[in-house]
């Protein structure tokens, strides 16, 4: 299925925007493909439109509705190996809201109204221009935007890092041109908009993450005031099996809310793959062996897995927390730990565990050389070591069969794991590209035999994915396929998403 170019549609939205604002080029729809893919052609858009306001957000709609053409918001479209730009389905048109820069900070209280083009780097910036001591949590590769990310559920690694959790009023556009704020800015004026969630009556701001039901066009969140100190240990485990023990040791002081970030216990690949490339370790292209994984361990003097754990308050706090922390491992058998205090009046860590924007993650998906890539399976588990184990004994099974290099991380929130697995390519190795989908496919099986679910996932996967919530007969489905219908019958705001398709392109 692929939605056709409709020249009048384009004439129509270059008299709501401006020509200039709608790009249509072979370059232009190039920009707005997935880079990570095999095949940047399966989900090319068949063009683009920036506008620069909500209002002409609500006139592209209006447009699109007329003539029935699938647009695709994105806030700045870096949404790697998740798909980037790029629409689920192709030949829809890709609503590029990067031009959208307004930021309004309260100061006092905390929180920021953000329009989607506002990069993190964007923000960051601004706080650090205008000297106001608030942080941010970001991604990874923080390239892009803080609405994007939040609106796809996207993590950080403060403990304001399940980002979805501190969005505070949205303002969206609904697949009919209407303008809704949710929450307290559904009073006209309400100061409490971005520092009170429910409102009153139902609550919409979830409904507005992972789905298809409207554009948001402003998105508030909270943000971490800045904390007197950081404080907390890089752990390192010698063995593999030292997983399970750490998250038994982890967990308790995360629910209990002594730790509030989400720790990542990731493995070794995670950092040789952001400073190194493959080949300066091997040329063999088989499994990495013990003798590569014991000099790439050497160098970079990590363990089997790793982990960060950090704690953000008052110093007198955080050095208690420090002290339970001390205890809890006091028996446990580290390969080693490092200390890392900050403190108010530091020059910045640099590091996101200190809400600092970074991109230098992006550079692994260089680790095999030629056009690189990557993509990620992330299903959700119980919190329990023993169980974690199991997991990762299987994963890894599959990476050995499908050739592929262990790549994978347990970041813990309060009740749960999410088993991050990576799947590192070069897009110029027709063999290796073969596997991937394959070894895609198997990771879900996997994962599903045990009814574990995926928390985000591809555009490629996200029928595959939305099959698995399976409970009365897909009955989840259902409901959003409902919601869908009432809400956008011609089907205008990005068909596809999370599995939800208009009736109008069910088959
Ligand atoms: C090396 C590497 C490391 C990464 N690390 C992390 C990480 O630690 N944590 C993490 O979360 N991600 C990570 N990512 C994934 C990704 O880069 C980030 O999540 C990034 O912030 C997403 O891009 P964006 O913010 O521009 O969102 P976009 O690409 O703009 O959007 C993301 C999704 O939300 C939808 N959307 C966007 N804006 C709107 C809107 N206004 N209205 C309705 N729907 C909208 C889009 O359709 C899209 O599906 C990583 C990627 C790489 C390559």
């Amino acid at each position: 299925m692929s939605a056709r170019f409709n020249p009048a549609a384009f004439r129509a939205f270059a008299a709501a925007i401006g020509q200039e604002w709608v790009m249509t080029g072979d370059d232009d729809r190039l920009a707005f493909a997935d880079h990570f893919a095999a095949d940047e052609n399966k989900h090319l858009p068949s063009g683009a439109l920036s506008p620069a306001s909500a209002e002409e957000v609500r006139e592209i709609v209006r447009i699109a509705n007329r003539y029935k053409v699938p647009l695709w918001p994105i806030s700045r479209g870096k949404n790697f190996g998740y798909g980037g730009a790029a629409p689920v389905l192709k030949g829809a048109v890709v609503l590029d809201l990067s031009r959208m820069k307004q930021i309004e900070v309260d100061r006092e209280n905390g929180t920021v109204l953000v329009e989607p083009g506002v990069g993190f780097f964007d923000l960051y910036d601004y706080l650090q221009a205008n000297k106001i001591p608030l942080w941010l949590s970001v991604p990874g590769n923080s390239w892009g935007s803080v609405a994007g990310n939040a609106l796809d559920r996207g993590v950080g690694y403060t403990s304001y890092g399940d980002h979805a959790s501190r969005i505070c009023g949205l303002e969206v556009v609904l697949p009919d041109g209407d303008l809704v704020r949710t929450g307290m800015g559904a009073m006209q004026g309400s100061p409490t908009w971005n520092l009170y969630r429910n409102g009153f009556g139902p609550g919409w701001d979830a409904m507005f993450c992972q789905s298809n039901f409207g554009i948001v066009t402003k998105l508030g969140l909270w943000l971490m005031p800045e904390p007197e100190a950081v404080a907390g240990y890089d752990y390192e485990f010698d063995k593999p099996d030292d997983l399970g023990w750490a998250i038994d040791t982890i967990m308790p002081l995360r629910r209990e809310g002594l730790i509030q970030q989400s720790p990542s216990i990731g493995n070794w690949l995670r950092s040789a793959a952001v400073m190194t490339t493959r080949e300066q370790w091997t040329s063999d292209k088989g499994p990495l062996d013990e003798k590569v994984v014991t000099a790439i361990r050497e160098r970079f003097k990590i363990g089997w897995w790793s982990v960060q754990i950090r704690f953000y308050g008052h110093l007198d706090v955080v050095e208690a927390s420090m002290r339970v922390l001390d205890r809890a491992f006091d028996k446990q058998p580290i390969l080693s730990k490092k200390p890392a205090l900050w403190k108010r009046g530091d020059p910045p860590e640099g590091s996101p565990v200190t809400g600092v924007p970074v991109t230098f993650p992006l550079a692994n998906a260089n680790w095999h050389g030629g056009r690189g890539g990557h993509l990620g399976y992330s299903p959700v588990l119980p919190p329990r070591g023993d169980l974690a184990m199991d997991q990762f004994k299987r994963t890894y099974a599959l990476y050995q069969k499908y050739g592929m290099d262990y790549h994978a991380s347990f970041s813990m929130s309060e009740r749960s794991l999410v088993n991050v697995n990576q799947l590192l390519y070069d897009k110029d190795d027709p063999g290796m590209m073969g596997r991937v989908d394959a070894m895609f496919r198997a990771l879900v099986a996997d994962a599903k035999s045990l009814n574990y679910g995926e928390y985000r996932t591809h555009i490629d996967y996200m029928d595959l994915v939305a099959g698995t919530y399976d409970f009365n007969d897909r009955a989840l489905l259902r409901l959003n396929q409902r919601v869908k219908d009432a809400l956008d019958p011609n089907g205008v705001v990005a068909p596809g998403k999370s599995g939800i398709w208009p009736k109008v392109m069910r088959s």
